[in-house]
């Protein structure tokens, strides 16, 4: 016999708010009423009040903690108002709840001290029009930073140009195109397959020689011709803001282990909404943003319906 072992997560807490919403100033007659049926927007279930499938979130301190939480946790991004409001709306509602977003990421002391640094440049080129995630990639590096103690010093930044999903790599100023050719397989190939192009900010004695590498560890018996294009300097695109922000909080916030913190800051990035497609790079190229924390609450509405594995599938290659 096997013995397996399981561990659940729920976030625990929350049931206090069900005591508070009778005597909300914001809820409470809405609360109410809602007892026997629901009422335009708002419906109860198991003693949560919801408006439309949101939460709604009684006056009290848990609406500044899940702000708190949203903008600034362990795997958040420390993002502007607009995407914290829209990851937060995402799943409660209260009224007036953009001034109060605005007000506490005015008063953040991680986003005011992010903001007094100088802006890491050359993040992001773009080059032909990709019709899929992960098709065609650039391939960019943050050099220089403070050393950590693994002795990492640089960032490679790697993204796809279809879904804008990132990685943030942690490297060494001095690896040659061999070491990176083994990190770009380990880290990004293992998870999406091959790239029809790479632009990169390196030279192209580097990029060819890396090219080269990368599909020699394919170990493929078939041939292919590669081209090179040269950019010119005005088809550079501007630093993906949100990335460069994000890279520029960790980094001054961990000076000798942002290189640990890096996942952190890819995750809040890619769960993040784009602020040209208005989703977030999972939701992308997965079809569905992975749950956070603030997901695990106890009411059954706030989750997604579930289908099984085949039903997802069917579904995500129909939207393509
Ligand atoms: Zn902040």
């Amino acid at each position: 016999m096997i013995l397996l072992s399981a561990m659940e997560t729920k976030l625990i807490g929350f049931g206090y708010l069900k005591e508070l919403y009778k005597d909300d100033e914001d809820f409470g007659a809405i609360f109410v009423q809602c007892a026997q049926q629901a009422i335009d927007r708002f419906h109860q279930v198991n003693g949560f009040l919801f408006r439309d499938s949101k939460l709604c979130i009684p006056r009290s301190s848990t609406r500044e903690l899940l702000i708190r939480e949203v903008h600034g946790g362990g795997i958040a991004g420390h993002f502007g108002v607009d995407k914290t409001l829209a990851m937060l709306q995402e799943h409660f509602y209260w009224p007036r709840m953009e001034k109060q977003v605005r007000g506490l990421i005015a008063r953040c002391a991680t986003c005011q001290q992010a903001k007094s640094r100088v802006q890491p440049q050359g993040l992001y080129t773009p080059l032909p029009v990709p019709e899929r995630p992960w098709e065609h990639v650039s391939m960019d590096f943050v050099l220089g930073l403070p050393r950590t103690q693994r002795r990492k010093d640089s960032i490679m930044v790697v993204v796809d140009r279809f879904s804008k999903m990132a990685h943030f790599i942690p490297c060494q100023k001095t690896d040659d195109a061999t070491n990176v050719a083994d990190l770009y397989f380990r880290e990004v190939l293992r998870l999406h397959g091959v790239p029809k192009s790479i632009v990169s900010d390196r030279d192209t004695k580097f990029l060819s020689y890396f090219w080269k590498t990368l599909w020699h560890k394919l170990g493929t018996k078939l041939v292919f011709s590669t081209a090179y294009h040269p950019q010119t300097d005005g088809q550079t695109e501007v630093v993906n803001r949100t990335m460069a922000a994000i890279l520029r909080t960790l980094v001054s916030k961990n000076q000798k282990d942002w290189d640990i913190k890096l996942a952190h800051a890819e995750f809040a990035y890619n769960r993040a909404p784009s602020s040209t497609t208005k989703s977030s790079p999972f939701q992308v190229v997965y079809g569905l943003n992975p749950l956070v924390p603030v997901e695990l609450m106890p009411a059954s509405d706030m989750r997604s319906v579930s289908r099984d594995a085949e039903e997802r599938v069917k579904d995500h290659s129909r939207s393509r």
